[in-house]
């Protein structure tokens, strides 16, 4: 499948989430040249095909492609084709999805873990670009993992490698949506930070409240970010509570993997060095042979949402 695809040719990325689907034309320097997005139908299996094939054909009208790259939230097998899982699109599970969209198109077609399309994304073209090996996280409603080794995506055995999101760090800790308990996706991600945020917001209704205003009375990340920003203790509170979980994460896998850097993506970057500092003090904090090696460099991810289209776009390249 490698050497079918021209440098100078155009592939198509697509991303599937929950809620919305994204597409995209991407060039060989994984820049987007077009796109267009629409809503995951609440169905999922064969509704959300016919979509993505719609979708697909649109494209085809305006560009030659020469390749189609999905990334999609969802566990996927070795085959790179099978869909093992995936926990918020219904009814996807045991579904060859690759084998659906080639029966359309005559074109090679690849499917990838959105968190580790979006790692590759950043290997090739964004902020992980030189670093080896490199971890990515994908921080927003949960916490998706993404590797790469020796210039090469790490996938593991059966799908699930590098979904540093559910390592357990509480014995029968908070149920998670993998099925485990006391995932540490509990307590880093965006979920978590809206529950310490609430916590705090009970403890403190004064400054509470000023977060509060600024969210129109529903708690949001973006209020937490906006107020964080401001100096609120509240949210600023709430923020480092949620790094210094993850802080302690990231020291237990360096013990795994000895990253040069961690690559940090999704809607927790927003608020940029109000959480990436307090992860690095507390990386320094719980980690093992502390001061015998350097901790790995803790950086923002270059792209925002586009990423797992940039990555599965250019996977497909081979
Ligand atoms: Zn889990």
């Amino acid at each position: 499948m490698s050497t079918a695809i021209a440098s100078s040719a155009l592939t198509i990325g697509i991303d599937i989430g929950g809620t919305k689907i994204s597409g995209g034309i991407v060039d060989s320097n994984g820049n987007v040249i077009d796109s267009a997005r629409l809503n995951t139908p609440a169905a999922g299996g064969k509704d959300l095909i016919d979509a993505v094939i719609t979708l697909i054909k649109q494209f085809q009208n305006k560009y030659e492609i020469s390749g189609i790259g999905i990334s999609i939230a969802a566990l996927i097998s070795a085959d790179h084709g099978t869909i093992v899982g995936a926990p918020n699109i219904a009814n996807l599970s045991e579904l060859n999805f690759v084998n659906e969209i080639k029966k359309e198109f005559q074109l090679p077609v690849i499917a990838e873990n959105d968190a580790n399309a979006a790692m590759w994304a950043e290997f090739k073209f964004g902020n992980a670009q030189g670093l080896n090996p490199v971890m990515f996280f994908i921080i927003g409603t949960g916490v998706g993992g993404g590797l790469v080794i020796d210039g090469k995506l790490f996938r593991g055995t059966n799908g699930i490698g590098a979904e540093f999101g559910h390592m357990c760090v509480v014995q029968d800790g908070l149920l998670c949506g993998c099925g485990s308990k006391g995932c540490i996706e509990q307590y880093a991600s965006g979920g978590a930070l809206l529950r310490y945020a609430k916590e705090a917001i009970a403890a403190n209704p004064v400054k509470g409240k000023e977060i509060l205003d600024l969210a129109d009375g529903t708690l949001t990340g973006s209020a937490l970010t906006k107020a964080a920003k401001a100096g609120n203790e509240v949210a600023i509170s709430a923020f480092n509570k949620q790094a210094d979980w993850f802080g302690q994460a990231c020291a237990s896998y360096t013990l795994i993997l000895d990253p040069q850097a961690i690559v940090i993506g999704g809607g927790v970057i927003d608020a940029g060095e109000l959480f990436l500092a307090p992860v690095r003090d507390a990386m320094s904090k719980y980690m093992p042979f502390a001061g015998t090696h350097q901790s790995p460099k803790i950086i923002a991810a270059k792209f925002g949402n586009d990423a797992g289209l940039i990555g599965a776009a250019d996977l497909v390249r081979g």
